[in-house]
């Protein structure tokens, strides 16, 4: 805990001299303790007519082509679970750290559940890399513009199907066409104007310390924020209950790997910035 210790406090005294970043990287860990599923194990996956899908093969733009309703139903299905879900107490101590920290920290999330923004982060500091299941757009992409989902459109039971007044509602307002969850898919790319792609990649790169947590690095852009913050030579803590590609990075360029759930760990690396970050007086941070 010492070592930790006076690496944040170098870490932090760095992000107030030089502008760089305590970024926040979160995977669908961090919701865990809040009742959404994450992607691995048994409730990830989700039967249409008599097949069982994984994830993968649910969010795809693939899927959406052939079987636009079954992907709706499967989002609307999250949504509900997403909107009866309540920040925990990992997401408050992320809050926390934002208003420690103020313009030194971005949070960068996979999630999609809002429960960051919910919990009290701020729009502007959080770039959501993956969308954001509340919000739908034009699957024909006339604009980028992104809608709420409709009120008179409401969440669905597992296996419930869509009313004809769903599929005329979940439709784009500009020009008619379908509308699509807005939400990264496992057969798309990354860009800017959705999902902050060149933003993270830049935050990356001026990580003085990269606090991962939750995630099982699956997907593409989240590791690269590992590898080029670790580069940088940020100093890396990941917070996982199970050993991971970050807990490896992390052990790999002197960081730490804190086993454990987000919930009891988070608060504790929180409070140890606030008492950091109070000690050292730093103007720039606003205390
Ligand atoms: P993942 O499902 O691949 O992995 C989750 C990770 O969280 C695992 O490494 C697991 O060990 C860890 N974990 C489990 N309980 C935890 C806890 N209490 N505290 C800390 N860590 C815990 O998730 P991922 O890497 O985020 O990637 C899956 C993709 O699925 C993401 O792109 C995301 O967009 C999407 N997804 C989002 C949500 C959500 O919005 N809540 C939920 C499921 C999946
Ligand atoms: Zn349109």
């Amino acid at each position: 805990m010492h070592t930790m210790m006076d690496k944040l406090t170098h870490a932090i005294r760095n992000c107030a001299s030089e502008q760089a970043q305590i970024v926040v990287l979160t995977g669908a860990g961090v919701s865990a303790e809040s009742g959404i599923p994450t992607f691995r194990g048994p409730e990830g996956y989700w039967s249409v007519g008599s097949r069982e899908y994984r994830p993968e093969e649910m969010a795809t733009a693939r899927m959406f082509g052939l079987d636009p309703d079954a992907v709706w139903q499967w989002y609307l299905y999250r949504l509900g679970v997403c909107r009866a879900a309540q920040p925990n107490a990992g997401h408050r101590a992320v809050v926390q750290m934002e208003a420690t920290l103020g313009s030194c920290f971005t949070l960068i999330t996979q999630n999609v559940d809002g429960l960051h923004s919910r919990a009290g982060n701020s729009d502007h500091r959080t770039y959501q890399i993956h969308g954001y299941i509340n919000y739908m757009r034009c699957a024909s992409e006339c604009s980028p513009e992104l809608y709420t989902i409709p009120d008179e459109v409401k969440p669905k039971q597992k296996r419930e199907p869509l009313s004809d007044g769903d599929r005329k509602a979940l439709r784009c307002p500009r020009c008619g066409d379908r509308a699509r969850p807005h939400v990264l898919w496992f057969d798309e790319c990354y860009d800017e104007t959705h999902y902050r792609y060149q933003s993270s990649i830049e935050t990356a790169a001026h990580a003085a310390i990269l606090l991962t947590v939750g995630t099982s690095g699956a997907t593409n852009l989240p590791m690269q924020v590992g590898i080029l913050a670790a580069r940088r030579g940020a100093f890396v803590i990941d917070v996982n209950p199970s050993p991971n590609p970050f807990s490896d990075l992390a052990q790999q360029v002197g960081g730490i790997f804190i086993q454990g759930v987000a919930g009891e760990a988070l608060p504790r690396i929180a409070k140890s910035i606030a008492r950091i970050s109070h000690q050292i007086r730093v103007p720039s941070l606003g205390l």
